[in-house]
């Protein structure tokens, strides 16, 4: 059985849901998710996009190019702000979900720090854990 992630952001314009089992939970720490996220990193849920649907609201996006050299599109509500998911042509049957707007992340722990050569010094990346440079091989 699949765990339901349900989520949305702070002003609760827009709701979603996934009816699919997460495939990762990564933290990212490359400068893009620093600057979109305005933290030190930014963590999200890998999820199928299949899976995916949407049940209120709409997103408001914002189109770049990634570090991979493909294109990138952040979503997040045009009111509060909050970031939701993005969506990366070089996974395109996976949504990447902003671990702060599920409703209940408790038992979703990051599996794996990815951007590692970006990291702020200071960032505490614990002793033993999964770690990439940069995208996983
Ligand atoms: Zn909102
Ligand atoms: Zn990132």
């Amino acid at each position: 059985m699949a765990h339901k992630i349900s989520g949305g952001c702070a002003c609760g314009d827009i709701r979603y849901e996934c009816s699919a089992d997460p495939a990762f939970v990564a933290h990212c720490h490359c400068k893009d998710c620093q600057k979109a996220s305005g933290g030190q990193m930014g963590t999200f849920v890998a999820v199928p996009k299949a899976a995916f649907k949407l049940l209120a609201g709409e997103t408001k996006s914002f189109a770049y190019i990634g570090d991979s050299g493909k294109p990138l599109q952040r979503h997040f509500c045009g009111r509060c702000g909050s970031r939701l998911f993005a969506d990366a042509e070089i996974l395109p049957d996976m949504l990447f979900v902003s671990i702060g707007s599920v409703d209940k992340a408790d038992w979703l722990e990051p599996s794996m720090h990815i951007y590692t050569d970006s990291a702020q010094p200071w960032a505490h990346i614990p002793e033993g854990a999964t770690r990439f440079a940069k995208m996983p091989t």
